[in-house]
């Protein structure tokens, strides 16, 4: 399938961030005023994230995609498909759940969580949470998906694809909105709600440790680890310990996967 994918990524991550930046202004949770610092930490990080990740793990993809065109293995070896549709259902459900399984791992292991905790030590949520990702999150999470690829045999090109579908919903997720409750229960039949996922940032541990689904809701209902949320937004955001300034500078950020706060890197997963 012929997709100039730089391209769409451009176009669909700026489109969405617009469009999450207008529902922000038209349906806002807290205040709708802009925290334009807020903004500029997490648009930097994400900058250093995607220039030192992305773009390494993208000078290797096409020697990657020619391996995996040529391997004599994989899923989609042993079932050949009768069509690309098939190929994109099939390949954009396996990438979605493999996802959602590093996510929750990100919450049992120590050494992931560390990363991922930056993510979460975000106090405010609005659409630039989506990009606050520490760089070696980032390229820890490229190695999961091209090595499921790999081993698995589905083409880069759906990892792609799979990743342009859902890039509308992971800046709603984070957005200061609440959807007019018709429409969020509509959409919560198929994918991850704003509400669903803001219950994921919850300082609470019990709440923080459900909803892992990034894109289709189906995988936290079928594997026990769904929470319905109570109301659009819970009532405090980020980790206990890490609540303080200096985990939301840039500099904080990115050292915080290496400065213990008073408590293990278990404990503050919730598990003591
Ligand atoms: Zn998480
Ligand atoms: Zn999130």
């Amino acid at each position: 399938m012929l997709i100039d994918y730089e391209a769409a990524f451009y176009v669909v991550m700026f489109g969405s961030v617009v469009v999450a930046f207008w529902c922000e202004a038209l349906f806002p949770i807290d205040s709708s005023k802009l925290n334009l610092l807020h903004l500029g930490r997490n648009f930097s990080i994400w900058f250093v994230a995607f220039l030192s990740a992305d773009y390494v793990a993208g000078y290797y993809l096409v020697d990657i995609q020619s391996i995996i065109l040529q391997q004599p293995f994989g899923i989609f070896f042993w079932f050949p498909l009768p069509t690309d549709w098939w190929l994109v259902v099939i390949g954009v459900l396996i990438v979605d759940i493999s996802d959602y399984f590093y996510h929750r791992l990100s919450h049992r292991s120590s050494f992931l969580w560390r990363f991922h905790l930056v993510h979460h030590t975000d106090t405010t949520l609005d659409v630039s949470t989506s990009l606050r990702t520490h760089p070696l999150e980032m390229v820890l999470s490229n190695f999961w998906k091209i090595g499921i690829a790999l081993v698995l045999g589905v083409p880069i090109w759906i990892l792609g694809f799979r990743e342009l579908l859902t890039f509308p919903f992971l800046f709603l997720q984070h957005a200061n909105i609440a959807l007019p409750s018709k429409f969020e229960k509509l959409l919560s039949y198929l994918i991850v709600t704003p509400s669903v996922h803001k219950l994921h940032h919850s300082v609470i541990h019990r709440e923080h440790d459900r909803n892992f689904g990034e894109g289709l809701i189906f995988w936290d209902k079928l594997l026990g680890s769904f929470k319905e949320p109570e109301s659009v937004r819970p009532a405090q955001y980020g980790i206990e310990h890490y609540q303080g300034e200096k985990y939301q500078t840039i500099g904080g950020m990115l050292m915080t996967p290496f400065r213990l706060n008073g408590e293990s890197y278990e404990e503050s997963m919730g598990q003591p």
